[in-house]
């Protein structure tokens, strides 16, 4: 890798520390992917702005790189506490439709919001329902040293392991993460979880698997050390996922790794995570009707690129407050820039006087900060202003921050940026006419006329912006 060391806080050691790759030929990274039950909510979708950025990171500073995000399509419960219903069959009794159907539906759903973001794609996106014969293999493997039955399921001891709980620090920190847990009656511990869900005498899941403990379901902690292994080997560098894996889910792996390496190792190296999006009202949540989703931007006149930036503008480990005013906020920025470059672009070439490296190495130190994003997009700002650096050369300089920030400068255009909510009831191309015929009114002094395009198209909920500073003129307000 090149550039200045990249520096990672790591929820392991509660530090930062200096990223050095285990294989420099093969950076491997692991993200805990979406339970795809239904759509991401814009919180779900920071979570893989943040993984995208790390990948462009490494990518960027040279490092070649594997990425796996699983999917969950079965196990993970409606509670983290082992209690309630898998999501996935709850959804499908709720709406009557084949399991099957909703998660590829929701799947394909993911995908697509990833796309409209700007996340490049991970090299592989593996499915949990597609390794439940190497979870149950997992499962023969450590039941002897590791596990204990019980009617409804196979657990693991975490009390079989010697630091159970050590990302969580769960030992000084009792009480968080669904309040440590129990709900299943018999467990040893109430840290302990389901490696295996066995089926109740009548009960039929739609997704269910012959086991030696019966026919059932993994549980959900399984799925991510299976996949990783897999995929990534015994142990690889980075491990990402939300701030409330940290809690259940990431000790969870953590503890089947070591049950079957036999060693203290964790698993990877890094353990990083991102914090919440939340609304005023409080985290914003998949199930909890007020979910907002990408599209719910999209069909407000927002373009997806512009919650992208708005997640830049926080640092990853920060939590993130989204509401309109703050979002409309990032979309006049990313505005901004665009109106910026394509000025730049339209300039006669010219020798530059100065030289667009500073600004490199300045995006260079604050990515490697501990992926600090806010404080690169300010660089970004300096290099498009610095009249000593060549339009071209500022245009050279930019395809990096777009390879780092994901924000699409280069070809991003203004009429892109323009979205039609869904709401709206009028055309782009019959606003065009209007405005034309607005233009030709005010150049022959008809004001009277201009202004009564002006109203018509008020009436049609669109805002003409005379003299508007970005050159905006007109908006679907
Ligand atoms: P899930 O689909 O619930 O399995 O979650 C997918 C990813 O989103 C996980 O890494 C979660 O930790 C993360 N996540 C869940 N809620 C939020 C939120 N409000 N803000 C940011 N990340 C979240
Ligand atoms: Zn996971």
């Amino acid at each position: 890798m090149h550039g200045a060391p990249l520096v990672l806080y790591n929820s392991l050691t509660r530090s930062p520390e200096t990223f050095v790759p285990i294989d420099p030929a093969n950076v491997r990274v692991y993200s805990c992917g979406p339970t795809v039950y239904h759509y991401a909510h814009i919180g779900n979708l920071r979570a893989y702005v943040f993984t995208d950025t790390l990948s462009r990171v490494l990518t960027w500073k040279g490092a070649p790189l594997t990425h796996v995000i699983n999917i969950t399509d079965v196990g993970h419960l409606t509670s983290d506490a082992d209690a309630g219903d898998d999501k996935m069959e709850a959804r499908a009794k709720e709406t009557g439709q084949d399991i099957w159907a909703i998660a590829a539906y929701y799947t394909e759903a993911f995908k697509r919001d990833l796309g409209n973001l700007n996340v490049r794609p991970p090299s592989n996106f593996p499915l949990a329902t597609a390794h439940v014969d190497e979870m149950i293999a997992w499962g023969r493997e450590i039941e002897a040293g590791h596990c204990y039955r019980l009617p409804d399921g196979l657990y693991f001891d975490t009390a079989s392991v010697p630091d159970y709980g050590t990302l969580a620090r769960s030992r000084d920190d009792a009480g968080t993460g669904e309040a440590r847990i129990a709900a299943v009656a018999g467990k040893r511990n109430p840290q302990d979880f389901a490696i295996w869900r066995t089926s109740a005498p009548h009960e039929h899941r739609q997704m269910e698997w012959d086991s030696p403990w019966g026919r059932g379901a993994p549980g959900w902690h399984l799925e991510c050390s299976v996949m990783s292994r897999r995929y990534l080997g015994e142990r690889f560098d980075i491990h990402t996922g939300g701030i409330d894996h940290r809690e259940i889910h990431h000790p969870n792996e953590i503890a089947q790794n070591q049950a079957m390496s036999g060693t203290c190792d964790t698993g990877a190296n890094f353990w990083l995570h991102n914090n919440f999006v939340v609304e005023r009202a409080g985290k914003m949540s998949k199930s909890g009707g007020g979910a907002t989703h990408l599209q719910s931007l999209v069909d407000a006149g927002f373009h997806p690129l512009s919650y992208r930036l708005m997640c830049l503008q926080a640092h990853y480990r920060s939590e993130l407050e989204f509401s309109w005013e703050n979002l409309a906020a990032a979309q006049t920025r990313l505005k901004r820039l665009v109106q910026t470059v394509a000025a730049l672009r339209a300039r006669p070439p010219v020798a530059s006087a100065g030289s667009a490296a500073a600004y490199r190495e300045q995006l260079d130190a604050a990515v490697s900060d501990d992926l600090n994003t806010p404080r690169a997009l300010p660089v970004l700002d300096a290099l498009l202003a610095d009249k000593q650096v060549s339009p071209a050369e500022r245009l050279t300089a930019l395809a990096e921050f777009d390879a780092v920030l994901g924000l699409d400068l280069t070809d991003l255009t203004r009429e892109a940026l323009r979205v039609r909510p869904a709401a709206a009831t009028i055309e782009a191309a019959a606003v065009g006419e209007c405005l034309a015929e607005r233009r030709e009114a005010r150049a022959a002094k008809d004001f009277a006329r201009s202004d009564a395009i002006r109203d018509e198209l008020a009436a049609a909920g669109v805002e003409v912006m005379d003299g508007d500073p970005l050159g905006w003129d007109w908006r679907i307000g």
